[in-house]
């Protein structure tokens, strides 16, 4: 890296074997306002950019966070989207209670309890079915807001009237 470039927000690192995008600009190191669906995510997410923190890391997120805490194990909280997708019965989160953003992070034991705690769900409420969808990493490609690793778990509404299916968007554009 020249000496030009050092210190900037965003700095494009040339490594050994790979050409390196590293995003640390603060306004996107936890949250993408561009992937926010509603005007008062939008509100919120202005808030935790001012606040500089991830809005789903556990010391922070009922800050921001009002649905309630319906469930917590060793490694996932389950609560509700608090701005669930039109046409889902239910839409829940199941969010990570350590700093992951991507896989590769996470221990192994975390996704045997995300199998457990939906397992938890389908039972607790006699799903028929339903999807799960997980995000990670750079938002540019994930669509995320938030960076944090987080699980939804969305069952559609098929008997409603109006219904639409849940189209789960991945990548940004
Ligand atoms: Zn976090």
């Amino acid at each position: 890296m020249s000496k030009k470039n050092a210190g900037h927000s965003t700095d494009h690192q040339t490594t050994d074997n790979q050409t390196k995008v590293q995003v640390s600009d603060p306004v996107r190191r936890f949250v993408d306002i561009s992937n926010a669906r509603h005007d008062d995510q939008r509100d919120v997410m202005r808030r935790i950019i001012a606040a500089g923190h991830c809005p789903f890391c556990r010391q922070n997120l009922e800050r921001y966070h009002t649905p309630p805490i319906i469930k917590e194990g060793k490694y996932w909280l389950i609560t509700t989207n608090k701005w669930p997708y039109r046409h889902t019965r239910h839409h829940w989160l199941l969010i990570g209670l350590e700093h992951w953003e991507s896989f590769a992070e996470a221990p192994a034991a975390a996704g045997a309890e995300l199998f457990e705690l939906v397992a938890w769900l389908e039972r607790q409420h006699n799903l028929p079915g339903g999807g799960v969808a997980i995000r990670f990493g750079d938002t540019d490609y994930s669509a995320g807001t938030v960076k944090h690793l987080h699980a939804q778990v969305i069952i559609p509404d098929i008997e409603a009237d109006d219904f639409q299916p849940t189209r789960f968007k991945i990548g940004k554009g």
